[in-house]
């Protein structure tokens, strides 16, 4: 029987260090999801697909080849064999990421994606919509939230020590039309599992909210 642990929650809620740490302390493969859908966007950029394309960027989210590869302490992104781990990680394609993610064509593909890439090891996956429709029936599931103010200072902390010009108020912004779009949506909306267990991470160190999913994973 393989395992399955679900972490869901908005945009910086801190779920990709936790889940990347539980995954390594477990022995189990890390997957962010959110990578996938980056990828797909970056991928229709690339190709000069709008996103309002359903059409367009449901093929492409079909026939892109997305691997996740696990590197010490983190994720390597490959699209279509090429190293675009940086690439995704700007708040254009975040926007877009969140804007493919809406259509149902694009969704599906990746779902199936996941389902698959879990088919064969114990994984800890993260996103939106993984405690509530890629595997319901999760072994543990954990929502993960945080004030929007805090989730927007330590995306302009973690942007600031990779370089980038960005403004905090660009960030919150950005971060808060993503909320509202991922949240909104008709298809797999970001919400909470009515079985899964809420922690608010906003006061909370990296260490206290491992502990909480690994008290959490006993109770299972
Ligand atoms: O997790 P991350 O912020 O990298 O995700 C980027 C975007 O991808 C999200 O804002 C959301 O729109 C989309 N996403 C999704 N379902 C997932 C993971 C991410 O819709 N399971």
């Amino acid at each position: 029987m393989k395992h399955i642990i679900a972490i869901d929650g908005p945009a910086a809620a801190g779920k990709s260090t936790v889940a990347r740490q539980l995954a390594a302390d477990l022995g189990y493969t890390y997957i962010d999801t959110g990578a996938m859908y980056r990828a797909v966007a970056l991928a229709c950029m690339q190709q000069h697909i709008p996103f309002t394309d359903e059409s367009g960027c449901g093929e492409i989210a079909i026939h892109s080849d997305i691997q996740l590869e696990a590197v010490d302490g983190g994720c390597i992104v490959l699209l279509n064999g090429a190293d675009v781990t940086a690439e995704i990680r700007t708040p254009l394609v975040a926007q877009g990421a969140s804007k493919v993610s809406v259509i149902p064509k694009v969704r599906e593909a990746l779902v199936a994606k996941q389902r698959q890439l879990a088919e064969h090891c114990n994984v800890v996956m993260e996103g939106r919509d993984i405690g509530t429709v890629v595997f319901p029936e999760a072994d543990c599931k954990i929502f993960l939230s945080a004030s929007l103010e805090k989730r927007a200072q330590r995306r302009y902390a973690d942007m600031l020590a990779k370089g980038n010009a960005i403004s905090l108020d660009e960030i919150r912004a950005e971060m808060a039309e993503r909320d509202e779009r991922d949240s909104s949506r008709t298809h797999s909306p970001l919400k909470q599992a009515a079985d899964a267990h809420y922690l608010d991470s906003t006061d909370l160190t990296m260490e206290a909210v491992l502990a909480f999913i690994e008290k959490q994973m006993i109770g299972e």
